[in-house]
């Protein structure tokens, strides 16, 4: 069943305390990666929690959302599209700025990745601030595609990031 599916899954995430910096507990989905079956499970786990209409792009975010991204698109038989740090992208690009708790970040996403309106899904390994996650959402307002929700296998609930994520539904499957 599906609470055994996502034990599983949550089984195979391990902390690391201390990285990259001190007081950061890393959780390491590199164990969940390397388990054909870990791995399978929760891709599966993260398309069966989509409702409503099918997302024609899964949007993925540089780099674990690239993996789970991809995958997850290949299953729904969605586009993938990634959003990548400045510099990456060969085309034009859209950038957006974000905070990071010092300093600022950004990221780019193509200009003509994707058609006026089209459903796109937003993934990624984790959701801890939510910077990453809103600056994605905002190059995609800007490419006009129809946000159909944000989706983590990991969301750190103690930070508080969906309460700033108000213009799409946001899933996770495992919350600490
Ligand atoms: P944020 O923008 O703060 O929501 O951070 C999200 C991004 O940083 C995700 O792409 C994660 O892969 C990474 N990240 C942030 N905190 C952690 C953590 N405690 N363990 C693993 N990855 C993290």
């Amino acid at each position: 069943d599906r609470e055994a599916a996502v034990a599983q899954v949550q089984g195979l995430i391990r902390d690391i305390p201390d990285f990259p910096k001190p007081g950061i507990i890393f959780k390491d989905i590199t164990p969940l990666l390397g388990d054909a079956e870990g791995f399978r499970l929760a891709v599966d786990l993260l398309a069966d929690s989509i409702e409503g209409p099918t997302p024609e792009y899964i949007v993925g975010t540089e780099s674990r959302g690239f993996i789970f991204g991809a995958a997850l698109a290949y299953k729904l038989g969605a586009g993938f599209i990634p959003v990548r740090k400045p510099g990456k992208l060969p085309s034009e690009v859209h950038a957006c700025e974000y905070q990071l708790e010092y300093g600022t970040d950004a990221l780019e996403v193509h200009r003509d990745a994707l058609h006026q309106g089209a459903r796109t899904l937003i993934v990624d390994d984790l959701l801890a601030t939510g910077g990453t996650a809103r600056a994605t959402g905002d190059l995609l307002r800007r490419l006009g595609a129809e946000m159909l929700g944000y989706s983590f296998v990991i969301e750190l609930t103690f930070l508080a990031a969906r309460e700033h994520m108000t213009d799409a539904p946001v899933h996770s499957l495992i919350q600490y």
